[in-house]
């Protein structure tokens, strides 16, 4: 297990589209449990294979009710809308507007590379829909509806 260095914006290779992965190796698991320990190190909500260099459609995602891996998720079903605040740590100190599905389905393998689906609604759906973006090379950035804002540190010290 290790903490991985997390790539940020004007990396190149937040912009790419990742690969399938076609069958779980040690190699795959390892990057799984450090992309698990680097997105907690972090305070992240969710964490996705190219933010720590690799193409691969590879998620991981908690939200405050354990650990989810997702490995080549699709959404399969929306409906809804919310808008609220987003944030990435591949985008340092910022946060947008964005306006996403309030419910969200999602089709994907597990770490036994079995077939699974799972709901979300609010956060959740949330994280699903950023963390899914970053695999084929999008940033939230690109969907904020009032420009970035500066993560103000002062204001969360008080
Ligand atoms: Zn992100």
């Amino acid at each position: 297990m290790a903490i991985r260095e997390v790539r940020e914006i004007g990396d190149e290779i937040l912009t790419k589209q990742c690969k399938d992965v076609t069958k779980m190796t040690l190699r795959t698991r390892v990057l799984i449990e450090d992309m698990l320990d680097t997105m907690y190190e972090r305070f992240g909500v969710g964490l996705a294979a190219p933010q720590v260099g690799v193409l691969k459609k590879i998620v991981v995602i908690d939200v405050g009710e354990g650990p989810i891996v997702l490995i080549n998720p699709e959404i399969i079903e929306t409906s809804g809308e919310q808008t609220g605040e987003e944030g990435c740590l591949s985008v340092p100190g910022k946060w947008g507007i964005v306006t996403r599905p309030d419910h969200v389905k999602v089709r994907a393998l597990n770490e036994e590379m079995e077939e699974f689906e799972m709901e979300g609604e609010g956060l959740l759906a949330r994280a699903f829909c950023h963390e899914i973006d970053h695999l084929s090379g999008n940033l939230y950035v690109n969907l904020v509806e009032d420009g970035l804002h500066d993560v103000n540190y002062e204001e969360d010290e008080e």
